[in-house]
């Protein structure tokens, strides 16, 4: 669904009165990136607000389900209690494909996902979810905060009613869980796998076939031989799903997540009737939020991963550099073609480009020569 069906669905939802708040798509226009702060004064009235969370997880589901209710917690207690924010998991209230447009018509004022999952209707929004080959976590929160990237992110989603903010990071993903060995590029033909987004147009462009699961789908279809293999997250997460009973290998690097940005987002109509101190306190809870995240799952990852290793005896293997190779260059086509969808696409591609060129310039002489000397091993 492209933006104008889009919003014509949002308008046909509010002509039916089914909605709270409208999704203002007609307005904000000149008033395009933080400027959203048109709140009330702070003044403390023992005023109170109940906002509703949609997430695209299961409910509670480890690091990504907790992470929703951290963030709602946090508001909570920012707030002195004043904001308080109920979170529903994937169906709990809506399916997960639906968050977007819930949250946008007002149906939630606050939704917990990942921007990927709305590329049938804003296609950039990508850009703000994971790129292959793109930045890592600490890269990415370098060019939305620091580098433009969140502006034009605010950019992107005020056409929809929608203010949105990063609120978590996977970190580095894992390649997956294969049932069939990936020696060379040839291998990967009629690969089925599951993998979402751009990895899997990577992933199709080099003659495999990328299929689309729900998390709860992955270990059955994995079992059943539907599916050869599948990524997920890393070891926290694939731990909990119980993928090395039903998969002979654990590929990495996971080239197509290297830094998965979860994000918060909130409908604009409702965060401009909050005071301003209240809005304040979204966004810095936000912000904290994304950093807890991605310690959470650094830290678990390294205790799920020695898990796997000593009490279900995994077995590890690097995708080899034949592969690699070819997921890069096919990656960069890709990505650019996605950078060549609209005017929007356009920017954001742009802004993304330049900054990854210049962080990999300072990484290779940072972060990359000094993991290979802590390693022993040449720069
Ligand atoms: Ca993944």
């Amino acid at each position: 669904m492209k933006r104008r069906e889009f919003l014509q669905g949002v308008g046909g939802a509010l002509a039916a009165g089914t909605v709270l708040t409208a999704c203002g798509s007609g307005e904000g226009t000149g008033n395009h990136g933080s400027d959203t702060s048109e709140g009330a004064p702070a003044v403390h009235t023992g005023k109170t607000w109940q906002w509703d969370m949609f997430t695209t997880w299961p409910p509670d589901f480890p690091g990504l389900g907790t992470g929703a209710n951290h963030l709602a917690d946090l508001i909570d207690r920012m707030s002195g209690g004043r904001l308080k924010v109920r979170v529903y998991g994937a169906n709990e209230r809506v399916a997960a494909g639906e968050v977007f447009g819930r949250v946008a018509d007002g149906t939630a004022q606050m939704g917990h996902g990942a921007a990927y999952y709305w590329r049938d209707t804003v296609e950039a929004a990508q850009f703000f979810a994971a790129v292959p080959f793109g930045l890592t976590a600490q890269e990415t929160n370098a060019w939305l905060f620091q580098g433009g990237g969140l502006e034009l992110w605010q950019e992107l989603y005020d056409d929809y009613g929608l203010i949105p903010n990063p609120a978590g990071n996977t970190g580095v993903q894992m390649g997956g869980w294969f049932n069939k060995a990936v020696e060379s590029p040839a291998d990967l033909q009629g690969l089925k796998m599951r993998i979402p987004a751009l990895g899997g147009d990577v992933l199709e462009r080099l003659g495999g076939t990328p299929i689309s699961l729900p998390g709860g789908e992955i270990y059955t279809s994995l079992q059943t031989g539907k599916i050869d293999a599948t990524e997920w997250v890393g070891p926290y997460n694939d731990l909990a799903f119980g993928l090395h009973e039903v998969a002979k290998y654990y590929y990495y690097p996971g080239f197509h997540e290297p830094g998965s940005t979860v994000e918060c987002t909130i409908n604009k109509k409702a965060f401009q009737g909050l005071p301003t101190d209240l809005q304040q306190i979204l966004r810095s809870a936000c912000y904290v939020a994304n950093q807890d995240m991605l310690a959470d799952f650094t830290a678990r990852n390294n205790q799920a991963l020695q898990t796997l290793k000593t009490e279900h005896s995994v077995e590890l293997r690097r995708f080899p550099d034949a592969i690699l190779g070819q997921m890069l260059r096919t990656a960069e086509e890709v990505v650019a073609e996605l950078g060549d969808q609209d005017q929007h696409a356009r920017r954001i591609y742009d802004s993304f480009r330049r900054f990854r060129t210049d962080v990999m310039a300072w990484h290779e002489i940072a972060e990359r020569a000094y993991l290979n000397a802590r390693s022993g091993e040449p720069s």
